[in-house]
């Protein structure tokens, strides 16, 4: 059974945040942590929300729907997950943001749900940072181009970027990914900036969310380090 201590999981992650968001000279209010409780029950996930957590991260559509519809509606659902074009209509009018844009068709199909719906879509769009075979999101130099193009789509907003940093034994590691992830918001900013202003960063997960944190990240996504161990792969 269950003997996680979601509570002092939170202690321990909103501690690491503030000495990461101090040592770089951010403030904690920059920083949004995002609690990702996909595979887990609503009864574990009740725990954080019963602690202050109001922003949750799912990584499958229907599973968001549902645990939309069982939880407290002062939630902020984030679908983090690859998303295909069919599952946009489960989610469209319960997720805050969508995190996994990685191609034009997918956010025609959000804006053409978020009309229907009467809903803007905040969406950002996903860059496959580590350019990993394994991983999804747009190749770097094509994410500029990407925003270009979908800027303009009715009822969705596109407001960052966001990436999975690939899977490391030393942090550190990932820290020029986080760079970059940077650097890219700064050029669409400067290259689009009549049009859009990407201001989000969702980047940064239990093993690397206060090496993201320093170098800009405004959204942490945080799954192991607060509910423990997923009990299978996804
Ligand atoms: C599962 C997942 C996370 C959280 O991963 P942890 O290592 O458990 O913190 C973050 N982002 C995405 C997109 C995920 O799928």
């Amino acid at each position: 059974m269950e003997d996680i201590n979601i509570q002092e999981n939170l202690k321990a992650v909103e501690e690491r945040i503030q000495e990461a968001c101090k040592k770089s000279g951010r403030k904690r209010e920059d920083v949004t942590l995002v609690a990702v409780s996909k595979t887990k029950p609503v009864s574990l996930i009740m725990k954080a929300y019963e602690a202050g957590i109001r922003d949750f991260g799912e990584n499958k559509a229907q599973e968001l729907a549902a645990k939309y519809e069982e939880m407290p509606k002062d939630i902020r659902w984030h679908m983090i997950g690859h998303l295909q074009r069919n599952k946009v209509k489960y989610i469209i009018d319960k997720a805050a943001y969508i995190h996994s844009v990685d191609s034009l068709a997918l956010a025609e199909e959000i804006s053409r749900q978020a009309v229907k719906h009467g809903v803007t879509a905040h969406v950002f769009v996903e860059i496959n940072i580590g350019d990993e075979e394994t991983k999804f999101g747009v190749p770097y130099d094509e994410v500029t181009e990407l925003v270009d193009k979908i800027i303009g789509l009715p009822n969705l907003s596109v407001e960052g970027l966001m990436c999975i940093a690939p899977n490391v034994d030393n942090s550190e590691e990932n820290r020029k990914f986080f760079i970059k992830m940077r650097e890219k918001s700064v050029d669409i900013n400067l290259k689009l900036s009549h049009n859009v202003t990407v201001s989000v960063l969702s980047m940064g997960m239990t093993g690397d969310y206060q090496v993201a944190i320093e170098e800009g990240a405004t959204m942490i996504r945080v799954g192991t380090g607060i509910f423990g161990e997923r009990t299978y792969k996804v």
